[in-house]
């Protein structure tokens, strides 16, 4: 499997593309802005078939461009705690637009979600087992995917190389996001590598050595 990040829109997130060995299917990380032009034309212009969108969570800088992908026969998984951004992401709007005052209703469009994921759950994508592990905290609804064979996890805003995810947002709680981290992540085999919602890609024994925020206990 290949992994490749494309890093878009106003809060540089990182969305993944996956891809099977015989490079043919294809599989999404997220779904920042732009990721609906950008990841959409590069999977068209290689002829992949889109088989999955795994969304870590529900603020809109993750699933702004859900619905372009969500479309017959692509599976779209997400976490049920974060519901209320997926279906109704228009309510969080004055929240983001703190930050960037030009986005209007037409920005934030829901996304039908196929496939509920849950703490524990195993899913098939790209014909490769992933984990879901829950890591709330950031908010309610973060979840990892860790795909053993791989040795990789997509971790959304939990942790990031050398920091945290912020937990001073709606549904977002300090000692949550830390035990959850010390319990959901740094409980995954070292070599694991981490590709985080924002920024490089680090390692669980790198984090575990040197964050500086999530210490393991
Ligand atoms: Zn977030
Ligand atoms: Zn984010």
């Amino acid at each position: 499997m290949k992994v490749e990040c494309v890093t878009l829109g106003p809060f540089e997130t990182n969305a993944y593309l996956l891809t099977d060995d015989a490079e043919q299917n294809c599989a999404i990380v997220d779904a920042p802005p732009g990721a609906g032009k950008v990841l959409a034309e590069e999977i068209a212009a290689r002829g992949l078939k889109l088989e999955a969108l795994l969304l870590t969570h529900g603020h809109w800088d993750h699933m702004s461009d859900a619905a372009d992908f969500a479309t017959a026969g692509v599976a779209v998984y997400g976490h049920r705690d974060d519901a209320a951004c997926y279906a109704t992401p228009e309510k969080f709007m004055p929240w983001y637009q703190m930050a960037l005052p030009h986005l209007t209703a037409a920005n934030f469009r829901p996304v039908q979600i196929t496939h509920w994921v849950a703490d524990g759950d195993t899913i098939t994508v790209l014909g490769k087992t992933f984990e879901v592990r829950h890591v709330p905290g950031h908010c309610p609804g973060n979840v990892l995917f860790y795909c053993a064979e791989e040795k990789m996890a997509f971790t959304g805003d939990a942790l990031f190389a050398g920091s945290v995810g912020r937990s001073d947002l709606p549904g977002g709680s300090w000692p949550v996001l830390l035990r959850a981290i010390r319990e959901r992540i740094y409980t995954l085999p070292e070599e694991t590598v981490l590709f985080a919602g924002h920024g490089p890609e680090t390692t669980v024994g790198d984090e575990k050595l040197t964050n500086p925020y999530a210490r393991p206990e």
